[in-house]
Parts: C-alpha cells; structure tokens; sequence
C-alpha cells in the first residue's frame, strides 16, 4: 500500500494472539489503512506456538456468553458483553473459513484437528499477510505519547530501533507478566495496573503421602483452603513437587491474588473421595467392613482413590499393611474417613505449571470501554489480551479472552 500524509497509521504493539487478531482484524475491515504490527522479539506467535502442549488448545467449547465468562476469576463481569460481539462461535467460524477446523475433546478444549499449534500460527502469520498487515519482528514498542500541537491528536510511538513513528491508533497487546513494557508504557499514560502476580500455578508440598506417587491421578477429588473460601473440584495429579491438575490449577487461578498473599504457604483440605461426603464415605467404608471382612483393607476402595495413593491414605492412618477389613475399628474407620475426604497438606510454595501461565492483573478494566477496548483515559489507545486485568482459568480460556479482546480492538481502530 503506498503511503501518503493522509493515510492512516494503526501501530499494534505485541505479536502475540491478541495482537495478531487485532492487526487482521483490523486490517481487514479498513483496507486504505496501514496497520503495523511490532514484535519485540523475533519471534512472534511464540506461545500460540507453545500452548497447549504444542497442540494449541484455542478456545472453549462453550457457546453461551455469561456461561463462558464466569471461567475468568478477573474480567467475569466485564467480559459477557464483548463474549457476546465476538464468543467461541465466532472464533470456530472465523478459522474455519481460513481452512483451519477444530475439533472438541471430552472436557471441552478445542483444538485444531491436526493436532498441531503450526496450523493456528501458520493461519494467523497467513491471514495477516494477506490483510496487508506489516509485520515487524525485534522491533518493540519502548515509549508513548501524544504528539504536541498534532491536528489529528496522533500518537508518537518511539520503536527499539530509535525509529518515531505517527500513529493515529495504537493498540497496547504486549501480554501479562511483571516486566511487560506495555504496562510500563499505560502506566505512564496514567492507567491504573493492578499489580501482577501469578496465575494457573502448581502447589509445592512435601508430605510423605505422595512422595514418589509423580504421575498419579485421582479423577474425581477437590481441594479447598478453608481460611479463603476456596474449594474446586476435578481430577487432582501428584507431581514431583506436590499437587497439579484441573482442580489445584483452578484453585491457583480464583485464589491467584490471596494465596499470593499468603506467601504460596497454607492449609490444604483434599477430599480424595469426591463428591463423597464424610458421612456418605463412612457408610461406604462401613459396607467394606461388613461385606468383605476378609479382604486387604489396602487391596480396595470403594472411591476409585488410585491403589498406590490409597496405600499410602490407609498408612498414615496407623493402619498396618495386612489388616482386615473385620480388624478395623470405629476408629480406625473414622481416620480412614478423614484420609479419605479432607487430608490436610502444608502448602509451602508454588512450582510453574509449563502447560499454561497466565497473569492475574493488568490494566485495570474501569479504564477501559469493553465494546472496543478504547482506553477511557487516553482517547485513540486501545488494550488487549493479557495485558489487561483479564485471566481465565486453563482449558482455552485465555487465548478466548485474546481473540475477542483482539477482534474488539481491531474492528473498533478501523472505524474513523
Ligand atoms: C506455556 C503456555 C501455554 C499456554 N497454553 C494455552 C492454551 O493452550 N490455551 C489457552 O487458552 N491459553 C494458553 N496459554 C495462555 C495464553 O498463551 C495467553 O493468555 C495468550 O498468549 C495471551 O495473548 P497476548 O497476545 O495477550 O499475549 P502474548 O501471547 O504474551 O503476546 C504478547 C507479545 O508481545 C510481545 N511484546 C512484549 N513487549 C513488547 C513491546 N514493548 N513491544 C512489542 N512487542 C512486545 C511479546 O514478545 C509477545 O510476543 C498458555 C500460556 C503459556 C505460558
């Protein structure tokens, strides 16, 4: 596209989902505009390219707005509207119609049907070119402000390369993360950021129950901390470090800003036995005793707890390894009871879960117009994806949030 004075100059600082999304969509709905996208590394797409293990888990198959939203522990509220512009449906179809299909496993998680992230990096990198999006790589957004005395109240964005250039619309998508420029830079534009920490984490827990069951999967359990009114259900996976799975990652992202200021370190109540209650899970054990009363009391449960971690639940309880289920007492039983439904752990950090991170906070959300994610602080600045006080919890969530704050953005900076 040639250039003259009158064209007009959309800059998209942040090659990542929410970036790209934007730039297309952009791109796409105002052709006479020139809409560059800035990448501070050399490598844009990088974590669509890592997500879901490789396999890209692009969205949700959830189809219902307000359903979808109450899955981000930040944004719930604000998001059921821009849910409804631009939900899973839209995203379904807007990569079908770029020749990528996706396809539902049982939980939900959309992916595309090859199995690989390649497919949403080539059609996102594909979709751009042929938008007549420029793509520039190494190339970050350093700084920000309102060019003096300019008639069209443009903006002077200052680029690593030492380059000045004048945007009539800046998109802000530069992700979530302590050091993220992109908060530095609204910061400066005086937004309010709600201080980042992390989200989606797994929990650090040395306890001789579960050292050395790594890989073990309870598939029906929950985990609560009582002190902050937590508790999530799902399967819960022994780690090398402690617990992981849907149930603790959801946990870390509704408890994200409390656990962290507890310092990672709490009480930990799992009830292995899920959804049985102490009640329901005593006359279960009661009818072990009675209908099996010569059979290894560590041979079966009736839970579906895994063997080895029942072993070990039936251990702590004092109980010795041949016992019958005719030698064990009340209370025996009653312990047995309580290993089962609410084992009490000491959380004492947290480890990385390498599957998905995300930030809890970001540019904070009052700030910001959520029918085209225009700054309300900043006329002509636009915020998307996970530099805005936005996260969900994993399973698609987050890169849903990136495609429709991105979509917003792009189609509202294409509007003169
Ligand atoms: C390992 C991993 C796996 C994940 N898997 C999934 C998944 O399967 N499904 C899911 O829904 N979510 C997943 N997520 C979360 C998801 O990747 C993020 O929520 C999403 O990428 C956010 O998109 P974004 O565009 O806002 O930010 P990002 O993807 O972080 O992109 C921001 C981009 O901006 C660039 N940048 C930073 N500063 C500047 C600057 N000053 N100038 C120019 N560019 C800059 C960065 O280099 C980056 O490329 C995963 C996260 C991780 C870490």
């Amino acid at each position: 596209m040639k250039r003259t004075p009158d064209s007009r100059r959309i800059v998209v600082a942040g090659g990542g989902a929410a970036g790209f999304f934007a730039a297309i969509a952009c791109a796409e709905a105002d052709p006479g505009a020139e809409v560059t996208l800035h990448e501070a590394t050399a490598h844009p797409l990088a974590k669509v390219r890592v997500s879901g293990g490789g396999r890209c888990n692009v969205t949700h198959a959830c189809f219902d707005a307000a359903e979808m939203a109450k899955s981000f522990p930040r944004g719930s509220r604000e998001l059921i509207g821009p849910f409804h512009r631009f939900g899973t449906a839209d995203t379904v179809a807007w990569f079908k119609a770029r020749g990528v299909s996706l396809k539902t496993e049982k939980d939900g998680r959309m992916f595309p049907v090859t199995d690989d992230s390649a497919t949403i990096v080539d059609c996102l990198t594909g979709a751009a070119k042929a938008a007549g999006v420029q793509l520039f790589t190494g190339s970050a957004l350093r700084a920000l402000r309102k060019a003096a005395g300019d008639p069209r109240q443009r903006f002077e964005a200052v680029l690593s390369s030492g380059e000045t250039v004048l945007a009539d619309r800046v998109l802000i998508a530069t992700g979530g993360g302590r050091g993220s420029a992109g908060l530095a830079i609204a910061a400066a534009l005086g937004h309010a950021v709600e201080p980042p920490v992390p989200s989606l984490f797994t929990f650090h827990i040395l306890d001789p129950r579960i050292r050395g069951l790594e890989g073990v999967s309870a598939p029906s359990a929950s985990a609560s901390v009582r002190e902050m009114g937590l508790r999530e259900c799902g399967p819960i996976l022994v780690t090398h470090w402690g617990l992981s799975g849907p149930a603790i990652l959801r946990l870390s992202a509704w408890g994200a800003r409390a656990l962290h200021g507890a310092d990672y370190r709490f009480r930990l109540c799992v009830n292995w036995a899920e959804p049985a209650t102490p009640k329901a899970a005593r006359d279960a054990l009661e009818a072990e005793r009675s209908g099996h009363p010569r059979r290894k009391v560590v041979t079966a449960n009736p839970f579906g707890i895994p063997a080895r971690l029942w072993e070990r639940l039936v251990g702590a309880t004092g109980i010795a390894p041949g016992t019958t289920w005719a030698a064990i007492s009340n209370d025996a039983l009653r312990e047995l009871v309580a290993q089962s439904t609410a084992s009490e752990f000491t959380v004492n950090g947290k480890s990385m879960n390498k599957e998905e991170f995300v930030t809890c906070g970001g540019v904070s959300l009052a700030e910001v117009d959520m029918a085209t994610m225009e700054s309300r602080v900043c006329p002509g600045l636009y915020l998307a994806g996970e530099v805005l006080d936005i996260d969900g919890i994993t399973g698609g969530y987050n890169f849903q949030s990136a495609w429709t704050t991105g979509w917003q953005a792009g189609r509202a900076m294409a509007l003169v």
